[in-house]
Order: C-alpha cells, then sequence, then structure tokens
C-alpha cells in the first residue's frame, strides 16, 4: 500500500532530509506519494521539489511567492491547489488526503497543524519541538479527539518512543535524554562571558539551524525535549532526567523497574528517525543511521548546573505548565537571537529567560489564543529587557 505524505516545512532540513529517504525508498518500489508540500520562503526549491514529487497540493507564506512559483513551474502548475500563509498549512495539515503529516515547521507557527491533523485523525511524525513544548496540553486533547498516531521525529525521542512501543509505562522507572553538552561543554566557566556566536555555532556532532545549535550550548533544547518527553510519554517531570553523553551515538535510555537498562544507539543522522516515522509501525531497511560501533569509546556524566543555568529555569516552567513553556521558548527565540547579533552576552540568555518567566502573569490550561498571546507578549520582553 502506498502511504500518501504531506511534508510542512519542505525546504528546510527536515523536509529536504524526508524528502531524501523518500526518494531513497522509492527506488525499489513506490512506497509513498508526496501529496502536499508546505514551504516558507524559498520557492525555487520548492519548484524542484514540485517538478520531482509531483503533490497536488502546494503551500509557501506569501502569496507573491506563490505568483513567482506558478510562474516557474508553467505547465506543471495545472491541477495543483495553491494556498497561502497560516491558512495554507492548516488547509495541508487536514485536507491533502494524507496518511501522515510531516510536521517540520520551525517555530510557534507549527503548533496549529499538527492539532488541525491530528484532530483530523490523520498521524502526525513531529519534528516542530514548539508543538509540545507550548501546547502539550492541546496536543495531548487532540490526539484523544482525533484517535491519531504522533511519531516524534527528534532523535532523542524517537529513540524513546521505540522503547515505549514494547515496554509499559509502569515497567519503565526512569527515562534519560542524553545531550552532547554543546559546543562550550569544555570552556572554562569563567570565560563564557566572552564567547562569540562564532564559537557556539562550531556543534561538536549535529550539524543543526543557528538558533538550536545556541540552544545546545545553553541545554535549552534539552530542557524543552524533556518538556516534550513529559508530554509525550504522560510520564512525570520527577522520573525524566538527562546526562551528557559527548558522541551523540546513545540518544535515549529507560532504566527498567527490574534493574535493567535500555539505551537506543544510532548514528547522529536524523534520516535515521525520519525513516522509523515514515515506516512506522514497520521497520524499514535503509542505509540510512548504520553505525560502526564496535570500536567506539562512550562517554557518560551527570550535566553541571552551573555550566547551564538556563536548563533549570526552562525545565521548572514546564513543570509549572500553563503558558510558562511557551514564555520560556518565545523569550529564548528572541535572546538568541540578540546574543547571534552581538547584542548581548552568551551569559545574558538564561538571565532574560528568567526575567520573563518571573514577570509572566500565569493561566491555568491556557487555550490556543492565550498561548499565542503569551508567545508575542514574551517576544516584546526579551527585546526591551
Ligand atoms: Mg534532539
Amino acid at each position: 500500500m502506498i502511504k500518501r505524505v504531506t511534508i510542512l516545512g519542505a525546504t528546510g532540513s527536515i523536509g529536504t532530509q524526508t524528502l531524501d529517504v523518500i526518494r531513497t525508498f522509492n527506488k525499489e518500489e513506490p512506497r509513498f506519494a508526496v501529496v502536499a508540500l508546505a514551504a516558507g520562503e524559498n520557492h525555487s526549491l520548492l519548484s524542484q521539489q514540485i517538478s520531482e514529487f509531483r503533490p497536488k497540493w502546494v503551500s509557501l507564506k506569501h502569496e507573491r511567492d506563490l505568483e513567482a512559483l506558478r510562474h516557474q513551474l508553467g505547465s506543471l502548475a495545472h491541477g495543483i491547489e495553491f494556498i497561502a500563509g497560516e491558512e495554507g498549512l492548516q488547509v495541508l495539515a487536514a485536507q491533502s488526503d494524507a496518511d501522515l503529516v510531516v510536521n517540520g515547521l520551525v517555530g510557534a507557527v507549527g503548533l496549529i497543524p499538527t492539532l488541525t491533523a491530528l484532530r483530523a485523525g490523520i498521524d502526525v511524525a513531529l519534528a516542530n519541538k514548539e508543538s509540545l513544548v507550548i501546547g502539550g496540553h492541546l496536543v495531548r486533547d487532540a490526539l484523544e479527539q482525533g484517535g491519531a498516531k504522533l511519531i516524534p521525529v527528534d532523535s532523542e525521542h524517537n529513540a524513546l518512543f521505540q522503547f515505549f512501543k514494547s515496554c509499559s509505562t509502569e515497567e519503565i522507572s526512569r527515562v534519560v535524554l542524553t545531550a552532547s553538552g554543546g559546543a562550550l561543554r569544555d570552556w572554562p566557566l569563567d570565560k563564557l562571558d566572552n564567547v562569540t556566536s562564532q564559537d557556539v555555532l562550531k556543534h561538536p556532532t549535529w550539524q543543526m539551524g543557528k538558533r538550536i545549535t545556541v540552544d545546545s550550548a545553553t541545554l535549552v533544547n534539552k530542557a524543552f525535549e524533556v518538556i516534550e518527553a513529559h508530554w509525550l510519554f504522560d510520564f512525570s517531570f520527577e522520573r525524566l532526567d538527562v546526562v551528557i553523553h559527548p558522541q551523540s551515538v546513545v540518544h535515549g535510555i529507560v532504566e527498567l523497574c527490574d534493574g535493567s537498562v535500555l539505551a537506543h544507539w544510532g548514528a547522529p543522522d536524523m534520516r535515521g528517525p525520519i525513516q522509523y516515522a515514515l515506516s512506522y509501525p514497520e521497520r524499514s531497511c535503509t542505509p540510512y543511521g548504520k553505525l560502526d560501533w564496535s570500536s567506539l569509546r562512550l562517554e557518560f556524566c551527570s550535566l553541571d548546573k552551573r555550566r547551564y543555568p538556563a536548563f533549570e529555569i526552562v525545565v521548572e516552567a514546564g513543570r509549572k505548565g500553563g503558558a510558562f513553556p511557551a514564555v520560556a521558548n518565545a523569550a529564548d527565540e528572541v535572546a538568541v537571537q540578540r546574543f547571534l547579533k552581538g547584542e548581548i552576552p552568551f551569559t545574558r540568555i538564561p538571565e532574560i529567560l528568567k526575567a520573563a518567566l518571573e514577570a509572566h502573569k500565569s493561566v491555568v490550561r491556557p487555550v490556543l489564543e492565550a498561548i499565542l498571546e503569551a508567545d508575542r507578549w514574551a517576544r516584546e520582553y526579551a527585546r526591551h529587557v
């Protein structure tokens, strides 16, 4: 049976790698049909993707880019439904007749399409962190409402998801996420005030976008992943932990109630988790994620809270719930931008997060509009504090 796939964020890192995997899978025999592609502003790359994969639905952020895209496509544009903006994302998420929506969008804009697809009963392969970080309880409700599945694409959660498939929650006593520790892991603490954006952007093991690379150095990314794991697996924060693992080969660890420890090993290549999510519930044999492990030396150590003060601040926002995680996410995004522009030192990032969270007025179980409002407020706050 051919699986119909919609890809949101098609020209980004997750989107292009998803198409890579689909191309490889389809070489042997046609297994996937790409029914819809949504991108932001890169209409040139989207045009190439459309020529190759022939989706029926296409969306871009701006109407003017859609015009340029239609022009580029010429006669290939016939029979394609074009829609612009956030409305386009929603329509593609629910109406493109997909079996699986791959959400590779970056930012809070990814939340609504996740909810829309899940409510419509369509499975989602989720790479958009914000969906669970800022809207965890809404995603849970949408899962219940639509009866669909959520398959995490983030490498750590994908690893843990594979354990949760074979063990019950009661059997698992502790879940441990691994963190590389980022580019500044071995820097002297008293030098952190003076690090430049170039220093931080040299991530030791993963090739990623700028924000997430900075978030790896502050461990804010890992704190978000703890919040994601909490919502994904219905696991309390007390039973979620993080260890530093510089080689990024072990992605997730679970301790079972009988003392056994299971660890998921894999190459640091996002196409591994992507292929798992595409093939789920089956497992496919492909060239991705193969790991030559026989000569590896692996290290694990507990995280030094003095080096990563932002970690605890953001996990605490997750524990408090409400719109606190949305505030942490928005304030972090702005603080990281300000650091990358050279406006603030690296060590100011956790201070901005802390200030924004302290100034935020909490709401219990916020509706979507309240979350988006908290997001806007925190951006404004972090820009000026
Ligand atoms: Mg990750």
